[in-house]
């Protein structure tokens, strides 16, 4: 099978914080060769492979057997070990396109899809004690720009208007106390009340709702851990697919430049990657370079309290997601407003073995510059690293069984979103294969179901016309 050139991983990406102490499974080789046969085998171990396996490791053996999982690189050492650890669904970001082309009902179970998340995981990291900084409290969403401030409070108005039960749990707000901070004469001095509803300088709206923060890292090796102790999986690290044969005598044959593995069944689970292996995903699920990076304050210094996520937008509408962690530091990336116009540093590029040039510095004095009460506070980059995501060509992951491959499954192109759809859309597919079922028998929201119908319109579109790069997608990329 022909395949993709650029879109492999490279093989000596930058570090991030989340990666910074190894896990000791992150070279790991359940045996040290690979078995000539597994019964099933998944390309990638970040989320979704790995939270594929888990599920179907769920199910009785007799029904799924053998399951192998090849990494090119160190296990989870893809954009889930270098995101912005930002578990947000979207209530109303871009669910009112998704209502615009399929209806009410597809855009709203998308969102309700993504809130499930949050109860799903807390429940699941709390049963298993898994260590991975969860936090559960509220993201809000800021807005500088007049403009943009309208326009979202339009949306806001849109959503609450169809009725959709989960907006009730958003809060927006206008006028004055927005920033935060107010300052008034009382007729001998000046007064200044902190409402902390923000606490960004220039706010002109916030809306906020119900969100999560944790370690993805941490999180999926937990679960990695978990599947080699049982000896549910064999793992195979620094292990790239090359390509996929069909066997004559049945089944396929995995290539690998250590020796090809036999298996029934294809899982790709290796997200910005996957057009590879699968030329026919080029233009659906394209590779585009993010940037993020975690800020610190010297010892000692205590700055104000942030006790939400946040997306910040400013002025000139430049969007930032952020998470506050409980070691005092900061998690903040995206900026893609500032690289949007070097097209080649970011857009079907695959290099996180270097940051974003455009965008390198923009976090050089971001928390001064952003929050009231952090002027002093010394705050600064203390790493920054890239990654890549997987963008679609029209903003929905593709999932389930690949049209014309028989036996051959996808779970991939979650436009820098993950966090709040990989988990059950996982466990989803584990049931699709494990039970034979259809998508249309799964929990899954319809518009994420990958087809031919979707594969020709992004082959057969332009480039141009795509979600990527028209309708700024990326540009206002929310996790
Ligand atoms: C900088 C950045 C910030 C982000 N912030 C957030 C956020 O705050 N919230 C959020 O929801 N989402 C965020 N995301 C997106 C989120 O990280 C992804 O949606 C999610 O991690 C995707 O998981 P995955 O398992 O599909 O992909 P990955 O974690 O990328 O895993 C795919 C794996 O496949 C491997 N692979 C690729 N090709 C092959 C091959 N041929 N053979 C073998 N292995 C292969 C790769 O090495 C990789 O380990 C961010 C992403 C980035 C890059």
């Amino acid at each position: 099978m022909a395949h993709h050139p650029q879109c492999f991983p490279v093989d000596n990406p930058t570090g991030s914080f989340w990666q910074a102490e190894e896990h000791v499974l992150s070279h790991h080789r359940s045996t040290e060769e690979l078995l000539p046969h597994s019964d099933i085998v998944i390309i990638g171990a970040g989320y979704a492979g790995v939270g594929t396996a888990y599920h179907l490791a769920q199910e009785a053996d007799d029904r799924i057997g053998s399951i192998t999982i090849l990494e090119a690189r160190a296990a989870c050492s893809g954009a889930t070990g270098r995101n912005g650890g930002h578990l947000r669904p979207d209530l109303y970001g871009h669910i009112p396109t998704y209502i615009g082309r399929a209806g009410s009902r597809a855009g709203a179970e998308i969102a309700e899809f993504e809130i499930a998340h949050i109860r799903a995981l807390k429940k699941f990291i709390e049963e298993e004690k898994i260590d991975c900084d969860l936090t559960v409290s509220r993201s809000i969403d800021v807005w500088c720009n007049e403009e943009a401030a309208k326009k979202a409070k339009e949306v806001y108005d849109f959503m609450v208007a169809k009725g959709f039960e989960y907006m009730d749990d958003v809060i927006f707000y206008t006028g004055e106390n927005v920033e935060g901070v107010s300052t008034h004469y009382n007729g001998q001095n000046y007064q200044t009340n902190l409402y902390q509803i923000c606490g960004v300088k220039g706010a002109i709206a916030c809306a906020s709702f119900t969100a999560a923060t944790m370690w993805p890292y941490k999180f999926v090796m937990h679960l990695l851990q978990k599947l080699v102790a049982g000896n549910r999986i064999n793992l195979q690290t620094q292990t790239p697919v090359n390509s996929i044969e069909t066997d004559p005598t049945g089944g396929f044959l995995v290539q690998t430049p250590r020796g090809q593995i036999h298996t029934y069944k294809v899982i790709h689970a290796n997200n910005a990657y996957v057009s590879g292996l699968l030329p026919e995903y080029n233009r659906n699920i394209v590779p585009c370079k993010g940037i993020c990076c975690r800020i610190t304050v010297p010892e000692g210094v205590k700055p104000p309290l942030l006790n939400n996520s946040y997306i910040h937008r400013t002025d000139d509408n430049t969007l930032s997601y952020l998470i506050p962690r409980a070691d005092g530091s900061i998690v903040v990336g995206g900026a893609a407003a500032k690289f949007k116009s070097f097209k080649e540093q970011w857009y079907n590029n695959v290099d996180d073995s270097i940051l974003i040039d455009a965008a390198k510095n923009y976090y050089d004095g971001y928390m001064q510059r952003t929050f009231n009460g952090w002027e002093n506070t010394g705050a600064k980059v203390d790493s920054i690293w890239s990654g890549v995501m997987g963008y679609s060509y029209d903003s929905n992951p593709h999932i389930g069984h690949i049209p014309r491959k028989d036996n051959q499954f996808i779970i991939a192109g979650f436009n820098g979103h993950g966090m709040p759809v990989i988990w059950l859309a996982a466990r989803e597919l584990a049931r699709m294969i494990s039970h034979g079922i259809p998508f249309e028998d799964t929990t899954m929201p319809g518009l994420f179901k990958t087809s031919q119908f979707r594969i020709d319109r992004a082959m057969n579109g332009r480039e141009e016309d795509g979600d990527i790069l028209s309708t700024g997608k990326f540009l206002a990329t929310k996790p």
